[in-house]
């Protein structure tokens, strides 16, 4: 058997994001921060970013818009 005792943790939220491209800072409070996309992978091999590479980039809708606005494909996930 398994006695378990109480502990305090320390729990966090997110305050603030910061766009990694335009620098924008959204509050939580704002609903721009569920639209968020976060960037974080490890490069492979042949990785333009190089083989091992952690890479993280915080993105916020607008930027992204801008970047693939034209290239991606939108549809109504809803359906
Ligand atoms: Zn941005």
């Amino acid at each position: 058997m398994i006695n378990y005792k109480d502990v305090q943790k320390t729990e966090q939220e997110i305050a603030s994001i910061k766009c990694d491209i335009c620098g924008k800072v959204y509050h939580s409070d704002d609903l721009e921060i569920q639209e968020f996309h976060h960037i974080d992978f490890c490069g492979g091999y042949g990785s333009v970013f190089g083989d091992g590479t952690q890479v993280n980039c915080d993105i916020c809708q607008h930027c992204l818009h801008k970047m693939v606005g034209n290239s991606c494909r939108c549809s109504d996930a809803r359906t």
